[in-house]
C-alpha cells in the first residue's frame, strides 16, 4: 500500500515537473540581433539647436481646459516651416482646429494603408524660480538641451521633422504614405486636437496600419527581476474612472447625535473599498516577461511560463511593487473627501471621490458592480463623475508586421535591447485614433537612467544632445521601415 502511495506521489511529481519544463521551453522567446543599417545623416549640434528653438515657443495652455496661446503656436509653426523647408515643400500640411498639425507624405503605392508618427506641441507650465537654467530659454549646457518639453515631447516633434527633412534631402520617397500627427492639447486630454484629427481621418476614409506615439522607453529596472536594459512598447492604456460617493442623513445638533452620521457611514464604505482592492490578473504582465525572453532570470521564466502553478507566489511578490501592482489590477485611490462645516453640527451630507484606473479586461460596469458589492450599504449612493471616465483601450497585437517592424528598428538603433509589450498606466493622444487603427504603439526612443526620474513635468527637464540625435536616427529608420510595403527594412540576422 505504502509503495503504491509513494509511486503515485512520484508520478504526480514527474508529470508536474515535465509540464513546468515544457511550458518554460515554449515560453522562451529568442530575440536575435538586428543587422545595423545606414542611418540618415545627423548633425547632433544642429538638432539640439532646433530643439532649443522649439522650447522657446511657450506652448503652455492658458487655462485648465487647454486654451492654446495663439502667439506661441504661431511662433512654433513658423519655426518648423523655416527649419524644415523640404518637409514643407513636399508634404501636405493640414492645420486641424486652428493649432494641431497633420502632415501627409504621400507614398508611391497609395493602395497601402498609411502609418502615422505622433508627437504633441503643447507642454505643461514651469516655475522658472526652481530651475537651474530657465525653462523656456532653450539653453544647451553640459551636453544637454534644457527646457520644458525637451522630454515631453518636443524631442519627438523635432525628431520626426529632422528625420523627414534628412530623408527628403537624400531623395527618399516612401512607398506607404506617412502621416505626422502633432496635437496641440495632449496635456489637457487632446479633445480639441487629436480627437478632431481622428474624426478627420475617419471622414477621409483613412484606416492606419500603425501608429507610434510617446510611451515606454529604454531603461534598466523596468521589469523587476530583470537586469539590464529593456525597451518597453505600450500596447494599451489603462482606463479611467472617477466615482463620487454620497451619503445623506438627518442633520442635527452634535449634542444628540444619531448612532451613525453621514460621515461615519461614508468612512466605513471608503475603508471597505480600500481594504478590498479589485483582484489581480497576471494576464497583462505575462507578455512583458515573455517578450523579454532569455534576459529574464530562469526562475522567473519558469514562474511566468507556469502561472497555473506559481501565480499566487508571483502575485504576492508583485503587489508589493507599486508600478507592478498597478500593472496587474484595477487600482483604487481615495482622493477627495468632504463633509461637515461646524464642529457642533451633524452634517446632512458627506461626499467622497475615488479614482479607479482600469486594467484592460475590467470594464466601468464591472468596477461599479464591484464597488456596490464591497460597500454593501444602500445608504451610500454613487455615480461616475461626468467627463471623468473612459474604458481601458484595446490591446494592440505584439506580433505582425507593424510591431515586428518597430521591434526591429528599436534593436537596430539601440544595441539590441530586448523589446517587450506593456500596458501604459497613463493616457496619451493616440487614444483618439482607436477608431482608425488597430496597431497603436507607445514608445519614446530614448535610453533613460535614474537621472531622468521626475524630470518630465518636473524641474530641470533636459535631454542629452546625443540622445536627441539618436532619436532622429530612430525616426529615420522607422520611416523607412514602415514606409515599405512589408513595414520592415532589413531582416533580423538569422531570423526567417
Ligand atoms: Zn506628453
Amino acid at each position: 500500500m505504502l509503495t503504491l502511495v509513494l509511486y503515485g506521489v512520484l508520478v504526480v511529481l514527474a508529470v508536474t515537473t515535465a509540464i513546468v519544463v515544457v511550458r518554460t521551453i515554449l515560453f522562451q522567446r529568442s530575440q536575435q540581433a538586428a543587422k545595423k543599417i545606414e542611418g540618415v545623416p545627423v548633425d547632433a549640434q544642429k538638432v539640439a539647436e532646433h530643439l532649443a528653438a522649439a522650447v522657446r515657443c511657450q506652448t503652455v495652455p492658458l487655462d485648465e481646459t487647454g486654451t492654446p496661446d495663439p502667439e506661441a503656436f504661431r511662433q512654433l509653426h513658423q519655426m518648423l516651416a523655416e527649419t524644415y523647408p523640404l518637409v514643407h515643400r513636399h508634404l501636405q500640411r493640414d492645420v486641424v482646429n486652428g493649432y494641431s498639425l497633420l502632415y501627409t507624405w504621400p507614398g508611391t503605392q497609395p493602395d497601402l494603408e498609411p502609418v502615422m508618427l505622433m508627437a504633441h506641441q503643447d507642454v505643461v507650465s514651469a516655475d522658472p524660480e526652481a530651475w537651474t537654467h530657465p525653462p523656456f530659454e532653450g539653453k544647451i549646457v553640459d551636453g544637454f538641451v534644457w527646457g520644458r518639453g525637451t522630454l515631453d515631447i518636443k524631442n519627438q516633434l523635432i525628431g520626426i521633422m529632422e528625420a523627414a527633412e534628412a530623408l527628403l534631402g537624400q531623395g527618399y520617397q516612401p512607398q506607404r504614405t506617412l502621416l505626422f500627427g502633432m496635437g496641440h492639447d495632449e496635456e489637457t486630454g487632446g479633445v480639441n486636437g487629436c480627437r478632431v484629427m481622428g474624426l478627420l481621418l475617419k471622414e477621409r476614409g483613412i484606416h492606419l496600419a500603425g501608429i507610434v506615439d510617446e510611451g515606454g522607453g529604454i531603461s534598466a529596472g523596468l521589469a523587476p527581476g530583470v537586469r539590464g536594459e529593456v525597451a518597453l512598447v505600450g500596447v494599451s492604456e489603462k482606463g479611467y474612472l472617477t466615482v463620487e460617493f454620497t451619503v445623506q442623513s438627518q442633520p442635527g445638533h452634535s449634542s444628540t447625535p444619531p448612532p451613525q452620521t453621514a460621515i461615519g457611514i461614508l468612512a466605513r464604505a471608503l475603508a471597505r473599498l480600500e481594504a478590498h482592492p479589485l483582484p489581480t490578473h497576471l494576464r497583462r504582465l505575462r507578455p512583458l516577461y515573455h517578450g523579454i525572453g532569455r534576459a529574464v532570470p530562469l526562475y522567473l521564466q519558469v514562474a511566468f511560463a507556469n502561472i497555473w502553478l506559481f501565480g499566487p507566489l508571483l502575485k504576492r511578490w508583485l503587489v508589493g511593487i507599486p508600478e507592478m501592482n498597478a500593472s496587474i489590477r484595477t487600482t483604487t485611490a481615495l482622493t477627495i473627501v468632504r463633509g461637515g462645516v461646524e464642529d457642533n453640527t451633524v452634517p446632512p451630507e458627506a461626499k467622497a471621490i475615488v479614482n479607479f484606473r482600469l486594467l484592460p479586461g475590467d470594464t466601468i460596469a464591472d468596477v461599479l458592480r464591484y464597488a456596490a458589492r464591497v460597500i454593501d450599504d444602500e445608504r451610500v449612493t454613487f455615480e461616475p463623475v461626468p467627463g471623468k471616465f473612459n474604458e481601458a483601450l484595446p490591446i494592440s497585437p505584439s506580433q505582425g508586421p507593424a510591431y515586428e517592424g518597430l521591434r526591429m528598428v528599436i534593436r537596430q538603433v539601440f544595441d539590441n535591447p530586448p523589446v517587450a509589450p506593456f500596458v501604459m498606466l497613463g493616457g496619451t493622444d493616440c487614444q483618439h485614433f482607436v477608431p482608425v487603427c488597430d496597431h497603436i504603439y507607445r514608445f519614446t526612443s530614448l535610453v533613460m537612467d535614474e537621472s531622468f526620474r521626475g524630470l518630465e513635468h518636473g524641474i530641470d527637464e533636459r535631454i542629452p544632445v546625443d540622445g536627441m540625435a539618436r532619436m532622429v536616427t530612430f525616426y529615420g529608420h522607422l520611416m523607412q521601415a514602415w514606409g515599405a510595403p512589408a513595414m520592415s527594412i532589413a531582416p533580423f540576422a538569422g531570423d526567417k
